[in-house]
């Protein structure tokens, strides 16, 4: 075993971020005390906590420059994140959310790459205000950052299958099982703004809370879960910490492959991490899934590394450990040894966009979300489109894992109704987007991530744009590939499973990775580094060109830049005719 990874959380020099969750009282800090003082930010130790609570303070870095002339400092805004597993939502809560973006946030929100939704830009004296009203449409904050189990991912499709609601009961329970048990989260903010009393209670005073699962220091680092069908990887199950995907027999789910390890996340100046797919570890039978997901958390718990927060996703502990011995720990967790995996595997992947019959005589409406932003300017009012539906229709909505929404249980009289929308407010639908706008997506970046090196969801567009026509004329236009791009190597757009993804390394300066594949089962390899913005498109172009030279019958892309190889793909790219 490697030395990396200490035996047991005893023997472990804890970093100071973990000193500081054991001291917090269940997360709570000094954030009552700080809501109260007339500032617009708060200290760094509660914006540490402050994840936990759905929640990251952020700065307007387009105007750090001019403020910084003018004497002035940060423009000071939260992220504030919902959990919403499987991205189940009703009219009513989305359009609660779409109303708190207007009087709170920067007037923009974002559908993220985990089915959640984020508001920017809320001032901290909005903030009570903000979560009392997500909470009122029986939507919460809790959990969707920090060192625990966040958003539960499932595949949103609605089917009258009794497969997909089965899944999607089970990522419910999921998350419901795996959430922190603090009281401090109502305490904080489920009181009155005005008279500052308390008008929920969790159930137990201050100070008697005891985490059963989490513990006073909760995980070593966030944890990310999803469940799907094998038919259907809409979730990316393998870019997960834990994943349970089911095995369907005549019709009926009889269990799950159990998935462990995945994650994206990659710190560049440190050589020893990396991105990982998780790895097939166990069959479970329905009625096993929620402590085995309970013994997983705990072993990451209790042997996850808590003296390097850069080594602490649970992909190092398997890394180091392996597999075999990661999965006997988990059985004697569990209590009882588990089973091998069954042969099933991801095997398709559908993004639900589109008209679709939920086989219940109704009908579901994926409209792709560019990046997964929703503004309105004077081309495009995207808003005014999604209240509109929500408002006369009342559908049920799904967050894709795409960054897109689902309308479900429509009538077919809906269909032109929402259709008519569409267009009267210029929103493409998504029969008239061209298909490698629609398989891709872009993180937030700048200006508000703080951790961003350069542009992603404002540049994406334009970059898509370039290569639509480039693609049509190699007669490449219906080709499914997925194109993913984040402003830094963290990879929070899941870049590093896609056909093509192009990572931040520097300011205007990107990795372009090739050779993953569109149902996220193989890692891309670095085809050029430090790719400036302005060659991206050739650099593309010229891919796509060896592709299409060279391809072998019913080839993906990724499979073809995989096949071949990072030199063979440059000595192609160079060679082949560009359109
Ligand atoms: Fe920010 Fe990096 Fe995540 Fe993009 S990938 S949102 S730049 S942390």
């Amino acid at each position: 075993m490697s030395t990396d990874t200490p035996q047991s959380p005893d023997t472990q020099k804890l970093t100071a971020f973990e000193k500081l969750k054991e001291d917090s009282r269940y997360l709570r800090g000094t954030i009552a005390e700080e809501l109260k003082e007339p500032t617009d930010h708060f200290d760094k130790d509660n914006i540490q906590l402050l994840k936990f609570h759905g929640m990251y303070q952020q700065d307007d870095r387009d105007l750090r420059g001019a403020a910084r002339k003018e004497g002035g400092g940060k423009a000071f805004g939260m992220m504030l994140r919902s959990r919403i597993p499987g991205g189940r939502m009703t009219s009513e809560q989305f359009l609660a959310e779409l109303d708190l973006c207007d009087e709170f946030g920067n007037a923009t929100m974002k559908i993220t790459t985990r089915q959640s939704i984020q508001l920017h830009g809320i001032a901290k004296g909005n903030l009570k205000q903000t979560i009392k009203r997500i909470n009122d449409v029986q939507l919460s904050t809790l959990a969707a950052c920090g060192d625990v189990n966040r958003n539960v991912m499932c595949c949103p499709a609605k089917r009258a299958d009794g497969l997909h609601q089965e899944i999607q009961d089970l990522s419910q329970d999921l998350a419901m099982s795996l959430a922190p048990q603090t009281t401090g989260y109502y305490e904080l903010w489920m009181t009155d703004p005005e008279t500052d009393e308390k008008t929920l209670v969790g159930g137990q005073p201050e100070g008697s809370v005891v985490e059963p699962l989490y513990g006073p220091r909760y995980l070593p680092r966030k944890f990310k879960c999803a469940v799907t069908l094998a038919d259907d990887n809409c979730v990316d199950i393998y870019a997960n910490d834990l994943g349970f995907l089911a095995v369907v027999r005549d019709g009926k789910i009889i269990g799950y492959n159990v998935l462990v390890g995945g994650s994206m996340g990659v710190t560049p100046s440190a050589a020893k991490t990396f991105p990982a797919l998780a790895k097939r570890m166990a069959f479970v039978t329905p009625d096993q899934v929620i402590d085995v997901a309970k013994a997983v958390i705990m072993v990451q718990r209790d042997y996850g590394n808590r003296e390097d927060r850069k080594r602490a996703r649970m992909k190092y502990l398997i890394h180091d450990w392996g597999i075999e011995r990661f999965r006997a720990m988990v059985e004697e967790y569990f209590g009882s040894p588990l089973q091998d995996c069954t042969p099933d595997d991801v095997s398709g992947f559908d993004d639900h966009m589109g008209w679709q019959e939920q086989g219940d005589g109704l009908w579901s409406y994926g409209l792709n979300i560019e990046n997964g932003r929703l503004y309105d300017n004077e081309h495009r009012q995207l808003k005014e489109a999604m209240r509109e539906i929500c408002g006369k229709l009342n559908p049920n909505v799904r967050l894709t894992a795409h960054q897109s929404v689902i309308f479900c249980d429509l009538q077919e009289s809906d269909r032109a109704v929402l259709e008519e929308i569409c267009r009267r407010h210029r929103v493409p639908l998504t029969e008239e987007t061209s298909t490698v706008r629609r398989w891709s997506m872009a993180c937030v970046a700048l200006p508000t991530c703080g951790l961003a090196i350069t542009e992603s969801e404002r540049i994406l567009p334009s970059i898509i744009d370039s290569i639509e026509q480039p693609l049509a004329k190699l007669g490449l236009d219906r080709d499914a590939f997925t194109i993913r791009m984040t402003g830094c190597p963290n990879g929070c757009a899941r870049p590093y499973n896609s056909d093509i993804a192009l990572v931040g390394k520097a300011k205007g300066k990107y990795t372009l990775f090739a050779g993953g594949a569109l149902l996220g089962t193989r890692l891309a390899y670095i085809y050029k580094d430090m790719v400036p913005e302005e060659s991206v498109t050739e650099e593309l172009i010229g891919i796509f060109a060896a592709y299409k030279a060279n391809r072998e019958q019913g080839e993906s892309l990724g499979d073809f830049c995989h096949r071949v190889g990072r030199d063979a793909l440059e000595t192609l790219a160079a060679e082949a005719p560009k359109p």
